[in-house]
């Protein structure tokens, strides 16, 4: 049987980049589920869908493919056979992602494909509903977050030093709006799963929320 890891919290918690490091140590398949929505938001927005058009979202869903290639243990995300990765990395991919992730046509092609998945192999997988829908036996769940202003700062450090146009207060502002439609939306909504160990990384470097996700899976025994 594979083992699973399930990491869900909001946007610009440091998700991806403990869950890559975990992933790293223990010799697992990090997956990267926030790529595949962000593949889908740009798929929307080449096609010139209006996120806001349920039916149009819906219908145009059925024409994407989503799939994940693996490059000396990097995720490549494929869009109708395309490597996106470096395109979906823009904070409007990530707001496209978000305005459309909501819809069950989109969500039931990717969690089909991170179920399977996550039943081969052993995966780290971070997301906003990786605990409570996609796997919900996984072996670990955590649920990682930070305030809204310290995941603010991350992201606008990150961009400054890409050399990017950044201002805070509207990064923050985007953060929180994010959080509020992934919190509030109908379908699969981000929250906490029960049996979900809390992790608040705002006063805690990447190292250390690392070692306490060690300990963890040390005490799991989800270490080979
Ligand atoms: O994690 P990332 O910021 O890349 O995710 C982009 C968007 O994709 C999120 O704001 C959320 O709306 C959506 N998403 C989701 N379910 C997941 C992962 C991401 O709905 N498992």
């Amino acid at each position: 049987m594979s083992k699973n890891i399930a990491i869900d919290g909001p946007a610009g918690a440091g998700k991806s980049t403990i869950a890559r490091r975990l992933a790293k140590e223990l010799g697992y398949i990090y997956v990267d589920t926030g790529a595949m929505y962000r593949a889908m938001g740009l798929f929307f927005t080449t096609r010139g869908v209006d996120p806001h058009n349920k039916e149009r979202i819906c219908a145009a869903a059925k024409d994407a493919s989503v799939t994940l290639s693996y490059e000396n243990g990097e995720q490549h995300v494929l869009l109708n056979g395309e490597d996106v990765t470096g395109k979906i990395r823009t904070e409007e991919a990530g707001k496209m992602a978000s305005a459309t992730s909501g819809f069950m046509p989109v969500r039931e092609h990717l969690t089909n494909l991170q179920k399977e998945l996550a039943a081969r192999e052993n995966v780290v997988m971070d997301g906003r509903d990786i605990g409570t829908c996609v796997l919900p036996n996984a072996d670990l769940k955590v649920y990682l977050t930070a305030s809204s202003s310290v995941r603010g700062e991350r992201r606008y450090k990150e961009l400054v030093e890409k050399g990017m146009p950044a201002d805070l207060d509207v990064i923050i502002a985007d953060i929180e709006k994010r959080d509020e439609a992934d919190m509030n939306r109908e379908v699969s909504p981000l929250k906490q799963a029960e049996d979900a160990v809390l992790l608040d990384s705002s006063d805690l470097t990447i190292d250390q929320v690392v070692e306490k996700m060690m300990e963890m899976c040390k005490e799991k025994d989800l270490i080979s």
